[in-house]
């Protein structure tokens, strides 16, 4: 059987995906990525992303105003007991945008790029990583596959704990679009939260739930509410602590890794700075001609970063959702000090 080289392969076209490959392509690095869908951004996304982390910020990894909306400087939380604010500025986008832009990128700083084409297999056999159906023999795969990873089942990784959420775009609400609202009642979903996001051509409106069940029950009341939607999309989102983000000749970035702030589910900005240490890593291994191929730096490095946050993230869902289960007054007030310290992302 024939197979083609290269030296890193990419599963998967999303943001941390994109981002990842744009960086790779900037240095010459030898790269294929492969996206199972003919165009990007075919899952669901609220589209509100902070715009600082850790330090970067967004346009640290978007050279671009394409697809970039306007900062809404606080979200109005709305429970049984009032209105609590969190001062957190949000960056609107367009998902989709970004993504074709940051994608042009890639090709155009001579970065490779091939939709249409899903990984179904991937073996390890000696120093290389073999990918089917495309036979494409590679010395490090990364799984920027989302949180159904593939590559995760390869390195032998459990699948994190999920949320469950739906959302689609709304042209009027009755909300000042000063600010984003969102919504977190137990009558309107327990363990989770509806939002309304202000968007330069109506809202982007959503709901999930860590619970299944709940989703199924409430998010059809949510629907009924907002007939104006004319579609919905469903998606999961890994509520959980990140899990391990590398194997021998492996590295997961992004929702693979679960690399999201629990609390919010937000993950666009934190899956563009993992993928940037990601490429810090690989651009190094790939002038040592992949001789030392330690990937465990990757997890050092973006922990070192980002782990304390992700975990204190995960820790104040789990407290806050307890509390909202025991009485929704003591949730508001809990909410009221997280919001004050910004202890919920
Ligand atoms: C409903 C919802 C609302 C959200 N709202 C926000 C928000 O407002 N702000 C925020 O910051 N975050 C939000 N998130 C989270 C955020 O969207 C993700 O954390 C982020 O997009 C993760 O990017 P990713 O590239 O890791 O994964 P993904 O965007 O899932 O990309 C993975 C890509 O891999 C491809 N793929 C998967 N398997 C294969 C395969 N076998 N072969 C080839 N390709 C494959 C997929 O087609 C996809 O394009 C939301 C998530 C959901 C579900």
């Amino acid at each position: 059987m024939e197979f083609e080289t290269a030296d890193i392969v990419i599963v998967g076209g999303g943001i941390a995906g994109l981002t990842l490959a744009k960086f790779l392509a900037e240095e010459g690095v030898n790269f294929i990525l492969l996206e199972e869908h003919t165009d990007y951004f075919q899952k669901p996304c609220g589209e509100g992303v902070y715009p600082e982390l850790a330090g970067y910020n967004f346009y640290d990894f978007y050279e671009s105003k394409l697809g970039t909306e306007r900062i809404i400087p606080e979200t109005l939380i709305s429970t049984k007991y009032g209105d609590v604010v969190l001062k957190i500025p949000v960056l609107m986008s367009n998902k989709y945008v970004i993504e074709k832009e940051i994608a042009r990128q890639v090709t155009q700083k001579g970065g490779r790029i091939v939709l249409n084409s899903k990984v179904t297999g991937i073996k390890s056999v000696g120093d290389y990583v073999m990918i089917f159906p495309q036979n494409i023999r590679g010395k490090i795969i990364v799984g920027a596959d989302g949180i159904n990873s593939i590559v995760r089942k390869f390195i032998g990784v459990p699948r994190p704990s999920i949320g469950i959420a739906s959302c689609g775009v709304c042209s009027h609400i009755k909300k000042s679009s000063d600010r984003c609202h969102v919504e977190m009642k137990k009558d309107v979903i327990p363990w989770g939260f509806s939002w309304f996001f202000p968007k330069s051509t109506g809202w982007n409106i959503g709901i999930g739930t860590t619970n299944p069940h709940y989703f199924k029950r409430n998010f059809k009341i949510f629907q009924e509410r907002f007939p104006g939607v004319r579609e919905w999309k469903m998606g999961i989102i890994p509520i959980s602590k990140p899990v391990r983000s590398y194997g021998k000749n492996s590295i997961l970035v992004g929702d693979a890794a679960a690399q999201v702030f629990a609390s919010t589910g937000a993950g666009i900005l934190s899956s563009m700075v993992c993928a940037k240490i990601a490429s810090e890593i690989l651009i190094k291994e790939s002038r040592h001609d992949f001789r030392y191929r330690d990937l465990s730096i990757y997890e050092k490095k973006w922990k070192k970063k980002l782990y304390r946050t992700f975990v204190r993230s995960y820790i104040y869902y789990s407290t806050l959702f307890r509390t909202e289960y025991v009485s929704e007054y003591l949730f508001h007030v809990f909410l009221k000090i997280g919001c004050k310290i910004q202890s919920c992302i």
